[in-house]
């Protein structure tokens, strides 16, 4: 499905994109910042990430990102993966939660 984002089938509020990563506003936000950011090309899970290059790209845009949304107090990067991790969409996305106190345990 976040192909269809990537490729604009699907509208999103973007707030970042370059060619291999596109970033938008999650449609449910869990914390007033609430970003995903999601390789351009299909990788189905973290599991399926077999890219150094590309994961620490998703991590230096997400670091990024938070800076330029106003995260300087902290933030919290998450990747949700397979059933038990509680990932619900197919396609490798990292979600930027921001602007309020992040809990421990996440739950
Ligand atoms: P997961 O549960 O796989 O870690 O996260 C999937 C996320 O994608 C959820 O936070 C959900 O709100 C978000 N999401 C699902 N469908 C859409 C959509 O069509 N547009 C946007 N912007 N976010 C979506």
């Amino acid at each position: 499905m976040f192909c269809r984002i990537v490729n604009g089938e699907i509208p999103s509020r973007r707030v970042f994109e370059d060619d291999t990563i596109v970033a938008f506003a999650d449609v449910a936000p869990q914390a007033p910042t609430h970003v995903l950011v999601v390789p351009r090309r299909h990788v189905a899970s973290l599991d399926d990430l077999h890219d150094p290059a590309l994961a620490g790209r998703l991590l230096t845009v997400a670091a990024g990102l938070a800076s330029t949304l106003g995260l300087g107090g902290g933030y919290r990067v998450v990747v949700n993966t397979g059933p038990d991790g509680g990932q619900t969409v197919s396609h490798l996305h990292l979600h930027i939660l921001g602007g309020r106190q992040m809990n421990w345990p996440p739950g």
